[in-house]
């Protein structure tokens, strides 16, 4: 079921969006060769509880940190380790999630570690815009299939490939609601895009196959082929007026 949200429940949702990016945006500052993922979740963490929210990823499903920190050939959903230490070089995934007045923001970034070579920083900026084009396309009287066609074609015309097991989603007082926001699909098909729909558009892109597998943790979802992946999530609104970016920093 799809729940629409009032003008002042999407107040709430901006609320925890802007709280959402500073996370993000304290979190991916601090990535530098010799940071661990584990202190960078400590950043996240930290960030998100000074503001009066809950890390929403925190406990979720048993995750056993406040953000998804994934290096290199990792897409998503990366624990953060006190082993995980960074290299110049790397890129680095970082997905995270506040609560706070009843509602969620999620939002993911790739940052550069360093300096990263040419091949990965076209990924980056990929990935980014691919995002930005999706949510182009999020306005009343689309459907769900103009965003994920709209990536997808966006992402293959440079090479490379989207992730299909992992989808975007709805987002609210639930993190994961519906419907189910592929990075792949048809033009006009799907549900038809209202009003009041908050959704979190998140393409994860694999600079080589789009196949991936998960490591014996549970958790941590890899390329197969060992290439490079990138994630860039946002949480947005539907108005009227267009698309709003709920976890836009300020
Ligand atoms: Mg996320
Ligand atoms: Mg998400």
């Amino acid at each position: 079921m799809i729940i629409q949200k009032s003008s002042r429940e999407i107040m709430l949702m901006r609320a925890a969006g802007i709280i959402t990016a500073r996370a993000l945006h304290a979190t991916g500052k601090a990535v530098e060769p010799g940071v661990t993922t584990l202190e960078l979740d400590t950043i996240c963490r930290k960030v998100i509880e000074e503001a009066g929210a809950t890390p929403t990823f925190l406990g979720y499903n048993g995750f056993p940190g406040s953000a998804c920190i994934s290096v290199n050939d990792q897409v998503i959903h990366g624990i953060p380790s006190k082993d995980v230490k960074l290299k110049e070089g790397d890129i680095v995934s970082i997905d995270v999630g506040a609560c706070i007045g009843g509602f969620n923001g999620d939002s993911a970034y790739t940052f550069a570690c360093g300096d990263i070579s040419k091949e990965a920083r076209a990924l980056l900026d990929a990935t980014e815009q691919s995002l930005y084009e999706g949510i182009a396309m999020a306005k009343t009287g689309n459907r769900i299939g103009d965003i994920g066609s709209t990536i997808q074609k966006y992402v293959e015309m440079r090479g490379y490939s989207v992730v299909r097991e992992f989808t975007g989603h709805g987002v609210g007082a639930d993190l994961h609601e519906d419907p189910s926001v592929p990075n792949y699909g048809t033009p006009g098909r799907g549900v038809r895009l209202a009003p009041g729909m908050t959704l979190a558009i998140e393409p994860m892109v694999n600079a080589g196959g789009k196949a991936i597998k998960i490591l014996p943790d549970g958790w941590t979802v890899m390329t197969q082929d060992g290439s490079l992946s990138a994630h860039f999530e946002h949480s947005i609104a539907i108005t009227a007026d267009g698309p709003v970016i709920l976890t836009a920093l300020e």
